[in-house]
């Protein structure tokens, strides 16, 4: 998907408070209707559908026609733009420049500052772990199918949904990647700087480097073994497994050659109780603990910083429901609309709220008449 960082210019402020309207009303609702985009943008109604048609154009939001009503569906293209837009209403990214990554589970911009400083920008897709064979010997880690089974059984999350929205999942998955980097960095971990999150994005420091997967020969292989190795026997030191530790997520420094370690939302606690099966292999979790050195707990820290036990289960269930889901479709992915569900948890960020006084909305909400999912969902 192409960021355009022209349309961050060129929506008004109207069109912005119908955009939000979008997003507000598909927290209870799979296709926003018309009528509750009037409500909640509390603009005129003659003026919406010009509105919402102009924001269509661009695939901020998608016109859904069905039996019952017509309405609205906010695209990721209007995701990134609400979350870039409140990125760059509190100045920490003023312009957007070349994508530079396109993972299975994100994309990956240069954007920069104000100054012109660069940094990345990661916006999470859909929740969707990489099955990658890893073919790098360090690591004896890959991804696969089997140990999730084990988590499965327990299957909790989103308790009678079939499955929540890509909406909140996208963002939970963000939202974990920056607890978990902003703790890592203030603990010296090598990994980005992280310099600011909103909806499911992050904003973190460029990292001059190549993916240790592009690197064909180093100058000392010996160190980069022992400086990986160590970075491992610190994650385990302070309680936490990264969980996707290969050559796709080690960036290999250009002027240092110095390891960088990216990538987190399937971090897990030693806690965990796969935690033994995440880990490599070579490595006894619970020695290295044992030690004595694995004093401090960061798993602990990051369940304390807000992003907690519960949302780390649901994010954690919801990719294994992912890899299940694949298992029995034999399908390398899956469509947006199949994750589009109910959800509504979550408020919008704060700079929406303020822009369109959300208290006063909830009210409107609450007195109007939401239509139901079961009503869309029979209806389609
Ligand atoms: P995904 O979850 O899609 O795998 P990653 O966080 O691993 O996303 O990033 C994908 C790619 O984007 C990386 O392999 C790397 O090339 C690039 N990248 C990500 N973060 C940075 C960064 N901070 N600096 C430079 N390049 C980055
Ligand atoms: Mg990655």
């Amino acid at each position: 998907m192409k960021l355009d960082a022209t349309d961050l210019r060129y929506v008004t402020s109207d069109e912005f408070r119908v955009l939000t309207a979008v997003e507000m009303g598909s927290k209870n609702h799979e296709v926003v209707p018309l009528s509750l985009i009037v409500q909640i943008s509390g603009l005129r109604n003659g003026g919406i559908n010009k509105l919402v048609g102009s924001l269509a154009k661009r695939n901020l939001v998608s016109r859904v026609q069905n039996a019952k009503y017509d309405g609205y569906r906010l695209t990721y293209g209007g995701y990134d733009f609400l979350a870039m837009r409140a990125l760059s209403k509190r100045d920490s990214m003023h312009s957007v420049g070349n994508q530079i990554g396109v993972g299975k589970e994100s994309d990956i911009y240069i954007v920069a500052d104000a100054e012109g400083n660069e940094m990345v920008l990661k916006l999470h897709r859909q929740v969707h772990i990489f099955f990658a064979e890893s073919k790098f010997s360090i690591c004896f880690f890959s991804l696969g199918r089997v140990s999730f089974r084990a988590i499965k059984e327990k299957r909790d999350y989103l308790g009678k949904r079939k499955s929540a929205s890509w909406l909140y999942l996208s963002r939970l998955a963000a939202q974990k990647e920056w607890e978990f980097m902003k703790i890592l960095h203030q603990h010296d971990f090598p990994v980005p700087r992280p310099i600011d999150q909103a909806r499911h994005t992050i904003l973190m420091e460029f990292i001059d480097a190549y993916p240790l997967r592009q690197v064909s020969e180093v100058e000392n292989p010996g160190k980069l073994y022992s400086q990986l190795m160590d970075v491992i026997v610190r994650f385990a030191q302070a309680g936490l497994i990264h969980g996707d530790y290969n050559e796709f997520n080690i960036l290999i420094k250009r002027d240092t050659g110095e390891p960088i370690v990216i990538d987190f939302p399937q971090m897990v606690s030693t806690s965990h109780e796969n935690a033994e099966w995440h880990a490599c292999t070579s490595i006894e979790i619970k020695s290295v603990e044992e030690s004595g050195k694995g004093n401090f707990k960061l798993d602990v820290m990051v369940e304390a910083s807000g992003f907690g036990r519960k949302e780390m289960k649901i994010l954690a269930e919801y990719m294994e429901a992912v890899r299940q889901e694949e298992g029995d479709h034999e399908s390398s992915g899956f469509d947006e609309e199949e994750l589009d569900e109910e959800d509504g948890s979550e408020s919008a960020d704060e700079e929406t709220e303020d822009a369109i006084n959300l208290d006063e909305k909830r009210q409107n909400l609450d007195n109007g008449r939401p239509i139901s999912n079961e009503a869309v969902e029979a209806s389609s």
